[in-house]
């Protein structure tokens, strides 16, 4: 079958410029791929390259032609595994590149088929547990506001990034603000072992959840440290990649914190799903900052998951792209109306 494929470069102003302890962002740029068949019918996907993992809309747009020569040669909508097979070997790094095909092919195949992706999937829809809403990093007024407003706005799980010399201030109001919120911890590495360890304790006292990737992953010894005596439990997310991390962080974190854009694909991030079940972890499925185009297709695999933190398109100013709807962090699989991953463009 002659299969049509196409990209565009979007960039997507966020809400309220976004702080972590590496940096802070103002606006991503999204590559979203297009794949049409001979119908007419065309699956969209999404890649939100992250440039601490190397990769930029240029890098993005450079892979792409590649890419999608594998995706013209094999001329199969339904020829999943082999596609992400090839691709994978075509292009090894570039995961952000190789997902946005991924979730164009897995779109249009589940709309060939008319049903939603999780359906097509065998998914139970109504499963998925509720995403959680980042806070990032501000001044404590300003962190106690973007909490108030969150709150407000119906999220009951809040994701707080941390890292910083005030860290205990800042859980303090948050918690102050969103005393009946689940709260989780993510410090995108800036504590040592011991730090950790010591901030576990008084996380617990303000009943957090559990603390996400707290010290660098070039330490994975460190990790295991912290794991091992933590109040809390330790989900890893920089130092969980790809399917050959998880049997590394086995035995150094409970939680696995997959994202399709370190993965590199759709089937990629289910073998990762099952393999850390198989390895006694929890998973969870993160996002970068993402348009619907991509964020849609993660929602699929919610019903597959322990934790979601699939906030990325609802951190944007506007999101031309809309997807399964998302609203206070429930993932409504079960109200989508159309077939595919739901991702279309906003009217
Ligand atoms: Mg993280």
């Amino acid at each position: 079958m002659t299969l049509t494929t196409g990209y565009e470069r979007v960039t997507l102003p966020l809400a309220n410029a976004f702080t972590i302890s590496r940096g802070t962002t103002e606006a991503a740029e999204n590559v979203i791929v297009r794949i049409t068949d001979e119908g007419g019918m065309t699956g969209i996907g999404g890649a939100a390259p992250s440039a601490h993992y190397g990769e930029t809309a240029d890098t993005v747009e450079a892979v792409l032609p590649d890419l999608l020569a594998v995706v013209e040669e094999i001329g199969d909508p339904h020829a999943l595994t082999e596609i992400e097979r090839r691709m994978a070997h075509v292009v090894e790094r570039n995961p952000a590149a190789r997902c946005a095909v991924s979730i164009a092919l897995h779109d249009l195949a589940a709309k060939r088929t008319g049903l939603p992706l999780s359906r097509l999937w065998g998914l139970n829809p109504t499963e998925a547990p509720t995403s959680s809403f980042t806070i990032g990093l501000d001044t404590t007024p300003k962190v106690r506001e973007k909490t108030a407003d969150a709150v407000d706005e119906g999220y009951s799980v809040l994701k707080v990034k941390l890292g910083t010399d005030r860290d205990k201030e800042l859980i303090e109001a948050i918690r102050e603000e969103a005393p009946d919120a689940t709260l989780r911890v993510d410090a995108n590495e800036a504590w040592t072992p011991r730090e950790t360890v010591r901030n576990s304790r008084w996380l617990a006292e303000h009943d957090v959840e559990f603390i996400e990737q707290p010290v660098p992953a070039e330490d994975p010894e460190g990790l295991k440290f912290a794991y091992e005596r933590s109040e809390l439990p330790i989900a890893a997310d920089e130092s969980c990649l790809t399917l050959a991390d998880i049997p590394e962080i086995a035995d150094k974190c409970d939680i696995a914190n997959l994202k399709l854009m370190k993965c590199g694909g759709l089937l990629e991030a289910k073998r990762m799903v099952h393999a850390a079940r198989a390895h006694g972890l929890e998973v969870m499925l993160g996002c970068m900052v993402e348009s619907n185009a991509s964020i849609a297709a993660g929602a699929h695999l919610g019903p597959l998951l322990d934790y979601a933190d699939l906030d990325g398109s609802l951190l944007l100013a506007d999101d031309p792209y809309e997807g399964v709807d998302l609203s206070q962090g429930e993932i409504r699989l079960d109200e989508l109306d159309r077939p595919g991953t739901g991702a279309r463009r906003a009217e």
